[in-house]
């Protein structure tokens, strides 16, 4: 990677290389562990290698990950989890600290923007934020739409457009966000992947440099298109919601492009050969 010699010259050897993992469509499918990735994640752990599972769901607390993934048979901390409501509630808390927000979402964006010192309110707002969850009305877009039009800022934890259940899809964050710029005419902020807000603030807390970041993921508009930006090396997964003929449709590509995370080896992408045993 010749454009990056440059940085690569400055950084000692021993800087530790890690990981961003997208979760769904990479370890697993519905309630399905992808194989292989019990395995890559021991290996993670096992060669201490910094990493978080890095999602656009905004629904579940960290807890609530953590739990979903041990009855699936992995077993990580809480602060091995990154999701975009956590990037969302820590964005707002430095845009404007102490702030109020009225909220289209669940649990994970609700606990995320208390813990960052934000009050969670029905009228005057200073943000609407938007995350995903099932309880939404059509009264509740209506009234993000008043409060935005009366002069609340718009906030989009993700925008991804529809979302894999196992029972088809869902129409996802980015489906309500658009609906409330539509009737507005205003544009949302979105702090989910691909956007820098999210992806920067992840590797940064791993303490990691951009070049020794790999994004593993199974979305081109979102994994790959952030880690192509921010200069990560990008490993597309074909295990998700991406085949190979689907990349003819973008101008950009993944560095890599494996059929699962099985094909993968940590200590490989980490540069540890000989070292890992
Ligand atoms: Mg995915």
């Amino acid at each position: 990677m010749p454009a990056y010699a440059p940085d690569s010259v400055m950084l000692p050897s021993s800087a530790p290389h890690g990981f961003l993992i997208d979760m769904d469509g990479v370890i697993y499918r519905g309630n399905q562990l992808i194989p292989g990735a019990e395995r890559f994640i021991s290996d993670l752990l096992r060669l201490e290698l910094p990493f978080f599972f890095l999602t656009n769901n905004s629904q579940r607390t960290r807890r609530d990950v953590v739990t979903k993934l041990s009855r699936l048979g992995i077993t990580v901390a809480e602060s091995h989890i990154y999701t975009c409501a956590m990037a969302t509630a820590r964005f707002l808390a430095h845009q404007k600290p102490n702030g109020t927000a009225f909220v289209i979402g669940e649990g994970g964006l609700l606990n995320a923007l208390h813990e960052n010192g934000y009050s969670v309110v029905d009228h005057d707002p200073d943000y609407v934020v938007i995350g995903e969850g099932r309880a939404v009305t059509y009264e509740m877009m209506e009234r993000a739409i008043r409060m935005v039009l009366g002069g609340a800022k718009l906030i989009a934890t993700n925008l991804d457009p529809p979302c894999p259940t196992q029972d088809g899809l869902r129409p996802g964050c980015g489906a309500l966000v658009a609906m409330i710029e539509t009737a507005t005419g205003r544009k949302a902020f979105s702090v989910g992947k691909p956007s820098a807000v999210m992806m920067r603030a992840a590797r940064k807390e791993l303490g990691l440099d951009a070049i020794r970041t790999t994004m593993i993921g199974d979305t081109m508009d979102t994994d790959i298109l952030g880690a192509v930006q921010l200069g990560y090396r990008a490993i597309l997964v074909l295990s998700g919601g991406t085949s190979r003929e689907d990349l003819a449709a973008f101008a950009y590509r993944p560095d890599m492009i494996v059929n699962s995370i099985s094909d993968l080896s940590a200590a490989e992408l980490a540069g540890l050969n000989g070292h890992s045993a």
